[in-house]
């Protein structure tokens, strides 16, 4: 695995300047990208909003991981428009490829009927090692395992506003260990049997549930059915210690033995939520209300046209999903004891 410092960073000599511009103690973070070679230049796009709206004045580092060598190019681009240290890693094939127990022939198959019935990246193997890479392994990859904190960032995203604080510190200050800006359902066809899975794992590991759980954001009827609310996970700020700890561990390891990766096309986004929500008390949970964010084809502008003036945000508030039918975070809300921001209704 290629775990080397990368050659374009900043020189010994200059690299004190860009430990961090910002006064106060910075926390033990790391923005990471999972990303193929040919993804630079939307992640380009998202690294340059990334830093113009928040990492400019405090320089985090940003870690890279592929499941092929990150070319000269890519690195090149990407350490030219990061403040911080950049970190390419390759991903080792124990993380990326089919487990012992999966059978192909069954994968295969499910594949086949995935397409035939149009069910978006069914067919693809690709798409499910990358699902079962982000459920399972990122946070164990060598580059990742000095740090405490992630920040999920994919390519062609965009943030309208400024963010003229530390998230990551918000985080460690505040006792969160999960947060999120946008929710919605999961497709039913990508997931027919991961609340049996979850289930079979809660029966198993009573231990690891927390007592003040968020379960009725997951289920209406009590924890009989999921109701597919999920935390879109292309954004995710996030505690690595959490994530490699034991809950999380017997709770991953339960799942892929299951097979729904392969069998299905279990997303990374219901599988980390429902860790979070299960396996976190509720006040763990954070939802970055301010963080104002677009990824294809959802976007989240904060609701207060004074909040949006002082954060300089460039979103249409019109555009905002979190009101639509098919948004959890009213869920969200309504199982925290909270209501929608004051003015909500104006902005529609
Ligand atoms: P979507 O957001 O669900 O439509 O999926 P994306 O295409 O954005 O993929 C999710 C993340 O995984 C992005 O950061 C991609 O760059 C990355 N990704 C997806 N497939 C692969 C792959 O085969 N190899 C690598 N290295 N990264 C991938
Ligand atoms: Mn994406």
């Amino acid at each position: 695995q290629d775990t080397s410092p990368n050659p374009y960073a900043s020189s010994p000599a200059t690299s004190h300047l860009t430990s961090s511009t910002n006064a106060g103690p910075r926390m033990n973070a790391t923005f990471v990208t999972l990303a193929r070679n040919s993804d630079l230049w939307e992640i380009s796009r998202s690294i340059r909003q990334v830093e113009d709206r928040f990492n400019h004045a405090f320089n985090y580092d940003w870690v890279f991981l592929n499941d092929a060598e990150f070319d000269d190019t890519f690195k090149k681009v990407t350490s030219a428009l990061t403040s911080g240290k950049t970190f390419y890693g390759k991903i080792g094939s124990e993380h990326w490829g089919f487990p012992s127990w999966i059978d192909q022939d069954r994968a295969k198959k499910v594949r086949n009927e995935m397409r035939e019935k149009k069910i978006i990246y069914g067919d693809s193997v690709s798409y499910r090692h990358m699902c079962r890479y982000e459920s399972g392994f990122f946070f164990h990859h060598p580059l990742m395992l000095n740090y405490e904190w992630y920040w999920r960032v994919e390519p062609s995203i965009e943030l309208y506003c400024d963010i003229p604080y530390d998230p990551f510190k918000f985080m460690a200050d505040n006792k969160k260990k999960y947060s999120f800006v946008l929710s919605l359902y999961e497709y039913v066809e990508t997931i027919p049997t991961l609340w049996d899975s979850v289930t079979k794992f809660m029966a198993k590991h009573p231990e690891h549930v927390a007592k003040d759980n968020s379960m009725a954001f997951l289920s209406n009827d009590g924890g009989k059915t999921y109701n597919h609310c999920h935390f879109w996970s292309n954004f995710e700020i996030g505690s690595l210690l959490w994530l490699r700890g034991q809950g999380y561990t017997d709770y991953f390891n339960s799942l892929d033995r299951d097979g729904g990766f392969f069998y299905e096309r279990w997303g990374d986004a219901p599988v980390h939520s429902i860790a979070a929500a299960l396996m976190l008390p509720k006040d763990e949970i954070h939802w970055f209300e301010d963080i104002a964010y677009y990824h294809v084809p959802f976007t989240h502008c904060p609701t207060g046209e004074q909040k949006r003036i002082d954060g300089k945000c460039h979103c249409n508030p019109k555009d905002n999903f979190d009101w639509n039918g098919y948004s959890c975070t009213e869920k969200y809300l309504q199982v925290n004891g909270r209501s929608k921001p004051e003015g909500w209704e104006k902005e529609q």
